[in-house]
């Protein structure tokens, strides 16, 4: 889908792609010692916005914290640099991705000592918001794979090395002939995708799982619940057994990527009629009028990339 744009964000300026490269000996390329985030931009009637900076930058942060690592730059820095991404590839749709990591330095596991490097890439993304392809939905499988324990690496925030569990529930279901898995977390209820949240609709009720179900709260998954809470409906967020997966009307997915995706199938189990249903319609709808900022942005979750 992306190609690759002319200028990267890396460590405090923008460099021509094949300049922005690291050493062999860079602590994360061994240890998996990266924080990440993925961001998108939206073409508005006022020029590419990017929607939620503020909200990816502070779980960026946090990811960070956590794995004690301190970012040489602010959040205003931050978002100045997705927006300096986005702004000077003369980009409208985008994804963009941000990248902090422990360097290059003594082999050693404790990361440290070693630098931490930040970047920003921003990739043309020019799949149409609300694209009609995204209706029949997606045939999915429950994974063979666990979502790690919360007491092993912590799954609610976003570094590279928790994408060595996506990557397998990935290619499981790649092969199975699947689009994704939903992984079960370690009590055995509904976890997540391998970088999708999960909701369920059953009798017009929306249920997603809680936090502490081994998830990523994704900003979508934030998001879809604001919009779907002022729309009226019913929304809880609550342990979901498996079994909930085959006796659901609907099932979406809720990403950066993802945006709202429905689902048509679990294990070959058809849900519903087989086609998008009706809450996933109306809730796809909403999230691409607020990302494209067609709906007053009371929240202020768009930063223009013109603005001063
Ligand atoms: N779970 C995982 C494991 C993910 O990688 C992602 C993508 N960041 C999500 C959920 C969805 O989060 P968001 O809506 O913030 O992109």
């Amino acid at each position: 889908l992306a190609t690759t744009p002319e200028l990267i964000w890396f460590n405090g300026r923008l460099v021509p792609w094949e300049k922005a490269t690291v050493h062999v000996m860079t602590h994360a390329l061994h240890y998996g010692s990266s924080v990440f985030e993925g961001m998108r931009s939206y073409d508005t009637a006022r020029g590419p916005a990017l929607f939620r900076a503020r909200e990816h930058v502070r779980r960026l942060r946090d990811s960070a914290r956590v794995y004690r690592m301190d970012l040489p730059y602010d959040d205003a820095a931050l978002v100045d640099a997705c927006r300096a991404a986005v702004r000077e590839n003369g980009l409208t749709n985008a994804y963009l991705r941000p990248l902090a990591w422990r360097g290059a330095g003594a082999l050693s596991v404790s990361p440290v000592r070693h630098p931490v490097e930040v970047m920003v890439a921003a990739l043309p993304w020019n799949v149409p918001a609300g694209d009609e392809s995204l209706a029949p939905g997606a045939d999915v499988c429950v994974s063979s794979w666990t979502r790690a324990a919360p007491n092993t690496i912590p799954t609610g925030v976003k570094a590279g090395g928790n994408y060595l569990s996506g990557q397998l529930v990935a290619m499981e279901a790649e092969r199975l002939g699947y689009a994704e898995g939903i992984t079960l977390d370690t009590s055995g209820t509904v976890s997540e995708g391998s970088a999708e949240n999960v909701f369920l609709v059953r009798d017009g009720v929306i249920v997603t799982p809680p936090a502490a179900s081994s998830i990523l709260a994704g900003i979508t998954r934030d998001t879809v619940l604001t919009l779907a809470r002022e729309l009226g409906l019913t929304v809880r967020e609550e342990r979901v057994p498996r079994e909930a997966l085959y006796a659901a009307d609907e099932i979406f997915f809720t990403g950066t990527a993802a945006e709202v995706t429905p689902v048509r199938s679990v294990d070959g189990v058809v849900l519903g009629d087989g086609a998008r249903g009706p809450v996933t319609t109306l809730l796809q709808r909403a999230f691409f009028a607020t990302v494209r900022g067609e709906t007053e942005d009371r929240r202020g979750w768009l930063t223009y990339v013109a603005d001063e």
